[in-house]
């Protein structure tokens, strides 16, 4: 079973996140707990919380298939000593609202190095990171998503991941999520059959399926390789219709968020609907 959802907004509260999902017939859903652009932001209410839980049970939302992400300010393996704190006091404080609303994972792009240290030292910042938000937290699993690689991004090839991987102690809750763009445009070939095939394996080896706690659903602007972060709606872009449909019919999608980030919020409805369609 797929369950199918885009990025919704969560503003004026974030129990309107279920609502604006379930207008447009999502299945799952992603949204930021807080206002993305701030660093802080107030705590969430006990009528937030309530409202919230009481929004997914009454839409058939599980909050397994409930994708949260986190602000973009936040660099969990930056080369400055007063960012870094400043993102994991961020990014724990994120982790402690999905924690609050039942939330059991947290999506997140693991850092960048700013050409100020080196890609290794930048992916131990950033399993410290992890490991220090962990062990002050409950429940709830931190999924690195897979990047584009623009600027000085970790997160480009499946190595970095299983690099993050290896350094955390709790490994029940570190998860990853694959976007389809980021996948394409940092260098893997998921548009051809073949090619999709074999980042799969690939994927398989270095990461493990195990891991996979999601997908986010984008075509991309720009091609294979380029290395930047350009969503397209989908069908609309450089990977088109192909790599949707096979994902949509491979059960190692099964039962897992699978999230549009696409440019134009009045396409998702009928994107959602096309996915489905596509399955056999
Ligand atoms: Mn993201
Ligand atoms: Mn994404
Ligand atoms: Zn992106």
């Amino acid at each position: 079973m797929k369950y199918v959802g885009a990025h919704v907004s969560a503003s004026g509260g974030v129990e309107n996140a279920p609502i604006n999902a379930s207008k447009i017939g999502a299945k799952a859903f992603a949204l930021f707990t807080k206002n993305q652009r701030q660093w802080f932001t107030n705590p969430l209410t006990d009528e937030n919380i309530l409202q919230f839980k009481g929004n997914c049970k009454k839409l058939g939302y599980q909050l397994e298939h409930i994708l949260p992400h986190d602000s973009y300010l936040i660099n969990l393996g930056s080369p400055d000593k007063d960012a870094l704190d400043k993102s994991r006091k961020s990014f724990l404080d994120e982790m402690m609202r999905c924690e609050l609303l039942g939330l059991k994972l947290l999506n997140f792009h693991p850092g960048a190095h700013l050409k100020e240290i080196t890609e290794e030292e930048c992916i131990k910042r950033i399993a410290e990171s992890i490991n220090i938000c962990l062990a002050k937290t409950k429940g709830v699993t931190a999924v690195i998503e897979n990047t584009a690689g623009q600027g000085s991004a970790i997160g480009y090839k499946f190595e970095h991941l299983r690099a993050i991987i290896d350094l955390i102690g709790d490994k029940t809750r570190i998860g990853v999520c694959l976007d389809t763009c980021h996948t394409f445009t940092s260098g893997y070939d998921i548009k051809s059959e073949k090619g999709y095939d074999a980042t799969m394996k690939e994927f398989e080896t270095i990461v493990g399926f195990n891991y996979l706690r999601g997908l986010h659903l984008n075509d991309s602007k720009k091609d294979i390789g380029t290395r930047v972060d350009r969503h397209e709606s989908l069908n609309q872009g450089l990977l088109g219709e192909p790599v949707f449909k096979r994902i949509m019919n491979d059960p190692r999608f099964d039962n897992m968020p699978l999230i549009l980030e696409t440019p134009d919020d009045t396409l998702w409805e009928n994107e959602i609907r096309m996915l489905y369609s596509y399955v056999r």
